[in-house]
């Protein structure tokens, strides 16, 4: 029996992040039929006769997602705007114009937030985006710092994450889990400084995984090579969360089950030393690390050619029917079920 007179409190852990964006956007509405997709991929797809319009967001909160301990705010910039045009590059779309909102307290100064736009505007200039609007506002405490970006792409060019094939094959572009490794990293030497602050922090050598982490780069090299190749993915979604999350997301999306070989999954050099410095499994950091925004598609078994001859791409596993589920096969043969863990950052685990 339920209690009518105590008002009902479900605790955000209970549906974590996307459990909580299903519900609340459940059964919404769709008003206009130019509204071709709508909650659900990398960005919402809205039709323009011949094109298509791409628009996504996303909201970086200090303390959350950035830490201004290590993260200079020229990079912070950069990257914020770059893993927003990651989502159109997802889409298989060009970027195109980009509004930027942000919250300020007054630990803040002028000259600080020049340092951010400094970041934001190389980027801008590097994808050739514009950016066209925003909002300010002072906040309590700390930065928040939410970035849209509108794209485009021709109408039979979109890639959504729910149109992979049975026998597509899954393919990854550049490598994985050098971004949490680079986290990881700043971490450890952050704990150091703050036991010791006399202490100079041990960077060098980690070249790669700390711009692995602080200075990412959307894919648009990789489309162009699609394209060059003559191949357009069938299912497409970028990597913030981490391999084993977009890879379900890519199966579940589509109806389907899949494989992926461990022996397949690109891993750096450099990544999977400092990751054994950690004792961290560098499987671990490619399927559960996230940030490398790499792009994760399905292309036709078909294509199998002139994607594997593309440098920097690599196939590592296939699409099969539904009851087949979603499994790693380990290097040893055996079998994992996959799981997402990603930054779900409302669920306590
Ligand atoms: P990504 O990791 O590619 O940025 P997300 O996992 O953040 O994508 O979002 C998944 C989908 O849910 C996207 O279509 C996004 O626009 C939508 N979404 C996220 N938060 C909300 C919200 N609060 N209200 C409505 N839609 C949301
Ligand atoms: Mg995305």
């Amino acid at each position: 029996m339920t209690d009518n007179t105590t008002p009902q409190r479900t605790e955000l852990s209970a549906l974590g992040e996307f459990g909580l964006i299903d519900h609340l956007t459940s059964g919404i509405k769709i008003f206009h039929k130019s509204t071709l997709k709508g909650v659900g991929d990398d960005a919402a797809v809205i039709d323009n006769g011949d094109s298509v319009t791409l628009v996504s967001k996303d909201l970086l909160v200090e303390g959350v997602h950035f830490d201004l301990t290590y993260t200079p705010l020229r990079h912070l910039g950069y990257k914020a705007a770059v893993v927003n045009i990651s989502d159109i590059v997802a889409m298989n779309g060009t970027a195109t114009q980009m509004l930027v909102g942000i919250s300020v307290s007054n630990r803040f100064s002028v000259e600080a937030l020049d340092e951010l736009y400094a970041g934001i505007r190389l980027a801008c200039e590097k994808y050739k985006v514009d950016l066209v609007g925003g909002d300010t506002t002072s906040s309590v405490s700390g930065l928040f710092l939410s970035i849209t970006v509108i794209g485009k792409v021709k109408k039979e060019d979109v890639v959504y994450r729910s149109t992979a094939r049975e026998n597509d094959l899954i393919c990854v572009s550049g490598d994985l889990g050098g971004a949490y490794i680079g986290l990881l990293l700043l971490e450890r030497e952050k704990q150091v400084y703050k036991a010791n602050p006399q202490m100079q922090p041990e960077l060098e050598g980690n070249d790669y995984v700390l711009e692995r982490q602080l200075k990412p780069e959307a894919r648009v090299d990789v489309l162009v090579k699609l394209r060059e190749a003559g191949v357009k993915p069938t299912a497409m979604i970028d990597i913030s969360d981490g391999l084993a999350s977009e890879v379900l997301h890519l199966a579940k999306d589509s109806g389907l089950g899949c494989r992926i070989f461990e022996d397949k999954i690109p891993v750096d050099v450099v990544t999977a030393d400092i990751a054994a410095e950690f004792q961290i499994d560098p499987t671990t950091a490619a399927m559960n690390g996230g940030e490398d925004y790499e792009l994760l598609f399905t292309v036709d078994v078909n294509d199998f050619e002139k994607v594997k001859s593309i440098k920097d791409i690599h196939i590592i596993g296939h699409m099969l029917e539904k009851a087949e589920g979603e499994y790693l096969i380990s290097n040893g043969g055996s079998m994992y079920p996959i799981e997402a863990q990603g930054f779900n950052h409302m669920r306590e685990d």
